[in-house]
């Protein structure tokens, strides 16, 4: 029975299910929007991510396993703002005619501009940090698949619902946690300053090593700048993330004789055990980890 090892046309292999499965199929470029499209999708659509839970997704390169799924899919939601620096590649693989939404270009709210590095002054990708944007990408996921799938409508709807909330929640939740922080602590240095949205939304001042992942990383330039703004500031702590190396931290938090506290999640979800396996749950791991390093020694 060989003939059940070729893939037919709309039923490519890696996509679950059996050939007589006609929901929906969902594509996602990262982690986080997986979540979010999972949450909004529920048993009535069927999602795939592209770059997988702990990946670097600005510099993703597809897989083979990734080109399976975007050959199969009826349509695929991506972040956008230049996040995904391959998405020339995406779009070259993906079939005419697949809609192609960049959330983040979508929403209502404003994109902040890079602060720092090659890339100052272009619109930062990470809108997800403030999950009040997080909610709006659910809202467009929803709309979207009702467009797509009009018979679904009720389905999408209830499950958005239960997001919206959720989220709604989530923001009061991490308000009230940091409002206990003086702001003369709310000061978050990380590797990658990819927490502008985030800042911004709970009021803390921050910068990175370098501004965007899609930079070199690391450089002696980056290094000279951070110090001086880290003896400047005196932050009770240093952050490194999940998805990059914190050898820059570390370095720099010895020269400077701080602490470094960690991982922070961004760029991915945190892989099973880490706390951080959800947006939610991601959002308030970072709340955590930062709520303790900067209540340290205070009084
Ligand atoms: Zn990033």
């Amino acid at each position: 029975m060989l003939t059940a090892w070729v893939a037919l046309p709309g039923c490519a292999p890696g996509w679950q299910g059996d050939p007589d499965d006609d929901r929906v199929r969902v594509v996602t470029s990262f982690s986080v929007i997986e979540d979010l499209a999972r949450g909004v999708a529920g048993e009535r659509a069927l999602v795939r991510g592209l770059a997988p839970v702990g990946a670097e997704v600005h510099e993703w390169e597809l897989l083979p396993r990734n080109f399976v799924d975007l050959e199969g899919a009826d349509i695929v939601f991506i972040n956008g703002l230049g996040l995904e620096q391959w998405l020339e590649q995406l779009r070259a693989t993906l079939p005419a005619g697949v809609p192609l939404v960049a959330l983040a270009e979508e929403i209502e709210r404003e994109a902040i501009p890079i602060q720092q590095g090659e890339l100052r002054g272009g619109p930062d990708p990470h809108v997800w940090m403030d999950p009040r944007a997080a909610a709006e990408f659910a809202e467009i996921i929803r709309d979207r698949l009702i467009e797509l799938d009009p018979e679904g409508e009720e389905d999408y709807r209830t499950n958005a619902s239960a997001v919206l909330e959720e989220l709604e929640a989530l923001h009061d939740e991490l308000a009230g946690t940091f409002a206990r922080l003086p702001p003369e602590r709310r000061l978050l240095i990380t590797s990658e300053a990819a927490f502008l949205y985030f800042a911004d939304t709970y009021g803390f001042q921050h910068a990175g090593i370098w501004g965007n992942n899609a930079e070199e990383e690391g450089t002696p330039r980056q290094v000279a700048g951070i110090v001086d703004l880290i003896r400047e500031t005196r932050p009770a702590a240093l952050f490194w993330e999940s998805t990059i190396t914190d050898r820059y931290v570390r370095g720099i938090a010895e020269d400077t004789r701080l602490p470094v506290a960690g991982p922070l999640y961004v760029d991915s979800l945190g892989r099973a055990g880490t706390g951080a396996e959800s947006y939610v749950a991601m959002m308030r791991q970072n709340a955590r980890v930062i709520m303790e390093a900067l209540t340290e020694g205070s009084d």
